[in-house]
């Protein structure tokens, strides 16, 4: 907590001004003016006992576990990652200062602006999203990353080969491609917290790290911090991997070598490739969740670009409603233009239903990505790789959570499926001169495909939320 010097207020950081701001006496003060760097990142003269410290209250849910930070020491009774309305435990923390800063640009009132214009898009998402009391929730939370640094110079090679035909014979020549190389990557950027989703950092990418600043506590002021439990070193291969494929890639586009056929052996390429130690930088993120019985919907904007992604689920009174409408207007006109043959409507009907079993089993298998996390690098790292004991029997209870989230089709969604497919498939293969025969089939399959859709929409509504978090990764970090 940063107090006023002139009335003895809480000072918070205002987005507008970019500065701190006294809400009673209305004086405003540069973020740095209570800190030993100034926004140049020059240090000032060191007081006595300056840490690479700051103090702040660690709020944690007694829900789900999930941690979350804050320098003013109170917080309003909810928790942004599961949602429930709860009194938190709160434990004084000397936590690690990052090493740089992106300070919110986007205000709330921008924020709920954004979020509200992608919901209006969707007319069949509930309607609390559309609820400006619902939407006031957001919250202000600066989310860790690493920012990888990493540059490639000095002398390189990269195997290289010919290929040409001479007579009967193909002949290879293999060479190795050598130079000076001065290349260099600046933040490159992985999101640091395993309670944040791969999925939504990488829905609200990209920040321009160039407006990054030296951390001073003076920007957290008014708002959270999401604790960083995922080593920097988890996503270093990944980092040089990329730069290596990156600058291979541009190697091939110089004209000299654009004959050549480059060898993907990584340990056969020579770049020269250095990280340098990760810097630990907090991104802005105005972040909402919306919780319906045992789900929970996410909302994240960036709070430097003002870039939204939510959860959208379906509504599904709205979405029959609409799809009601839709078809009776859609029957009215084909009506008019053409009359379609009966039989060619089994065809329709037969297509109809093979779209729908597609998207049934495309769904289903995205659920399971997006529930068991498998494609989470940060979750997956603190759920596996864990030494001590105590650690592994968290470990089991997280592998046992994930095995709960497996979805299976559903016995009468399957039925349905295949009935109206199979309905739909008699109608084309049986020629009959009896018109009502292929009426019939129609509304049968019709019928089967309207309640897979409700399946499928029931199921969509599961994928568009997530399950309800439980963290096993606190607990390791308390001794610091
Ligand atoms: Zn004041
Ligand atoms: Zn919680």
């Amino acid at each position: 907590m940063i107090v006023c010097p002139n009335c003895g207020m809480n000072l918070k950081f205002n987005i507008p001004l970019q500065k701190l701001y006294c809400d009673s006496c209305n004086s405003s003060f540069d973020p740095y003016a209570f800190d030993s760097k100034t926004s140049d990142g020059i240090e000032k003269a060191k007081d006595e006992g300056e840490e690479d410290t700051y103090e702040a209250t660690v709020f944690t849910c007694p829900q789900c576990g999930g941690e979350i930070e804050s320098t003013d020491t109170d917080i309003t009774g909810f928790c942004s990652f599961c949602g429930a309305s709860t009194i938190f435990y709160s434990r004084i923390k000397e936590e690690k200062k990052p090493d740089f800063i992106l300070p919110f640009i986007k205000t709330k009132e921008e924020c709920k602006a954004a979020f509200s214009a992608k919901a209006k898009r969707n007319p069949y998402v509930p309607k609390e999203y559309r609820d400006p009391s619902y939407i006031d929730g957001f919250r202000g939370i600066y989310m860790p990353y690493w920012s990888y640094n990493v540059d490639q110079k000095g002398p390189s090679s990269i195997p290289a080969e010919l290929t040409h035909h001479s007579g009967d014979y193909i002949i290879h020549e293999h060479y190795k491609l050598s130079g000076d190389l001065d290349a260099f990557y600046h933040g490159i950027t992985h999101d640091a917290s395993s309670s944040f989703s791969d999925d939504i950092s990488g829905a609200i990418a990209p920040y321009d790290v160039k407006q990054k600043k030296p951390f001073t506590a003076g920007y957290l002021s008014g708002f959270y911090a999401d604790t960083a439990d995922v080593s920097q070193e988890i996503y270093r291969n990944e980092v040089q991997s990329f730069a290596d494929k990156h600058t291979t890639g541009l190697i091939k586009k110089e004209p000299p070598f654009r004959r050549y056929t480059f060898k993907d052996d990584p340990k056969m390429v020579k770049l020269n490739t250095k990280l340098a130690p990760a810097q630990k930088t907090l991104f802005p993120v105005w972040f909402l969740s919306f919780r319906k019985g045992d789900r929970i919907a996410y909302a994240a904007v960036n709070g430097q670009t003002g870039k939204v992604t939510a959860d959208l689920p379906i509504s599904l009174g709205r979405f029959y409603a609409g799809a009601a409408i839709i078809s009776v207007l859609v029957f009215l006109l084909l009506n008019l233009i053409f009359t379609v043959k009966p039989r060619t409507t089994s065809v329709f009907a037969l297509i109809l239903s093979l779209i729908t079993a597609f998207l049934y089993f495309f769904e289903l298998n995205n659920m399971n990505i997006r529930d068991n996390k498998t494609d989470d690098k940060g979750y997956q790292s603190k759920i596996q790789n864990l030494d001590d004991p105590a650690k592994k029997r968290k470990v089991t209870a997280a592998v046992n959570v994930a095995a709960k989230n497996e979805h299976k089709a559903s016995v009468p969604a399957l039925v349905c499926l295949f009935g109206g497919a199979g309905v739909s498939l008699l109608g084309v293969l049986i020629k009959t001169i009896h018109d009502p025969f292929y009426y019939v089939i129609d509304v049968i399959a019709a019928i089967l495909v309207a309640i897979t859709l409700m399946f499928l929409i029931r199921d969509y509504n599961l994928l568009t939320t997530r399950p309800l978090p439980q963290f096993q990764k606190r607990g390791g970090d308390d001794n610091a």
